[in-house]
């Protein structure tokens, strides 16, 4: 079967990985739902540029994931949703003893608990037209640690854990859930950490990338957006029905050391 015509709706999908998804679900001819919590000029064009580019309705829709109604109205508003790409995603690293309280709650918040209210939204709709994929952007961070990210790491382990108790939730229904666990992806989100990371061992960016960074992937390449949409793809493919609860490295061996 094929995926065009269906509905995805990305959370956190005006950057990076979220767009990177949006970009390959709609070049498989899937109308796409964009997100982020701005509602500026240039994020409505993003989605005007992928209709006029792939030929698929694209619309935007700005929704705070922080926030309990906005996860909820966006899938209201979405109008549709056979596919729920839980994307959105913010990063704070700090000693756990320094970590501010804010970053914390915003973290979980943004990262794990929109993935609650977004399901629990768009899940009677699956059930109706009898056909749903559940995908949530954890990390490889979801199922090993570092130091310093410690509500990055407790929210990717959670959103792990939520995705096996939807899935065994929908197990007898044409639904799955599953989460995609990437390495390092050259975002701004990792562009963010760099200077910090060049401060802390006085090194320069490609050292940085190279040593620091990179030095967790075995592959020693970042993992791109486009793999990444492909993976999802994937994941709501047919050959795919009976993959749920699971997770998907796309790490270049990061969580096979
Ligand atoms: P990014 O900063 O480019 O994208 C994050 C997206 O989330 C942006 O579109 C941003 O606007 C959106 N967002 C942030 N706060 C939001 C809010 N309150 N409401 C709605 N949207 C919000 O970073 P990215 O690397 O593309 O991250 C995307 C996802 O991939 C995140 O969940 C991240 O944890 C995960 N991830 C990234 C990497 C990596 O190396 N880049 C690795 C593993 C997992």
């Amino acid at each position: 079967m094929s995926l065009a015509g269906k509905t995805a709706v990305i959370t956190g999908s005006n950057s990076g990985i979220g767009l990177g998804i949006a970009r390959e679900m709609a070049k498989a001819g899937v109308n796409v739902v964009l997100n982020s919590f701005s509602d500026r000029a240039e994020d409505h064009a993003l989605a005007a540029e992928i209709a006029s580019e792939f030929g698929v309705d694209a619309k935007y829709i700005a929704a705070d994931m922080s926030k309990a109604d906005d996860c909820r109205r966006l899938i209201v508003d979405a109008g549709r949703c056979d596919i729920l790409v839980n994307n959105a995603g913010i990063q704070h690293v700090a000693p756990i003893e320094d970590f501010p309280t804010g970053k914390w709650d915003a973290i979980i918040a943004i990262n794990l608990t929109s993935a609650f209210h977004t399901t629990a939204a768009a899940l009677p709709g699956m059930r109706t037209h009898s056909w749903g994929r559940i995908v949530n952007i954890a990390s490889a961070h979801g199922l090993t640690a570092s130091p310093y990210k410690s509500a990055y790491v407790a929210a990717k382990h959670g959103i792990v854990g939520m995705t096996k108790v939807v899935a065994l939730e929908t197990a007898q229904d044409p639904i799955t859930a599953n989460a995609v666990c990437p390495g390092y992806v050259l975002t701004s989100m990792v562009e963010a950490q760099i200077p910090e990371t060049m401060k802390e061992y006085g090194m320069d960016r490609e050292t940085v990338i190279k040593d620091v960074m990179l030095a967790r992937q075995p592959s020693k390449e970042f993992a791109t957006v486009e793999q990444l949409g492909g993976t999802v793809i994937f994941l709501c493919s047919d050959c795919a029905a009976q993959i749920t609860g699971t997770t998907i490295s796309v790490d270049g061996g990061w969580t096979a050391l």
